[in-house]
């Protein structure tokens, strides 16, 4: 059974995979500060915007609406009550 990062989703394999290679830890090591905490939802939305835009070729805009879409429904983020939710047919702000 493998656990999954509480913040991304990405599945953790070894110890390795794991924040500070701790498998205590929930998250894992793309989600990790260099001080070994865990990243806020701003550095982690910032973090996937960059790798979405490059890996799938999408504007910045695109990349940003899948990686909320995304990280909204990682147990991390779970239950935020936040500003940077999309809202469906909304007109949503580029303020953060
Ligand atoms: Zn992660």
């Amino acid at each position: 059974m493998s656990a999954r990062c509480v913040a991304c989703g990405m599945p953790m394999e070894s110890a390795a995979d794991h924040a500070s290679g701790d498998l205590e830890k929930d998250y894992c090591i793309h989600c990790t500060r260099p001080d070994g905490s865990m990243q806020s939802y701003q550095e982690k939305l910032e973090s996937m915007v960059q790798f979405i835009a490059r890996s799938e070729g999408l504007t910045n805009d695109r990349a940003r609406e899948k990686a909320m879409k995304w990280l909204t429904r990682q147990p991390a983020w779970q239950g935020r009550t936040s500003p940077y939710n999309p809202v469906p047919h909304k007109k949503t702000t580029d303020r953060f």
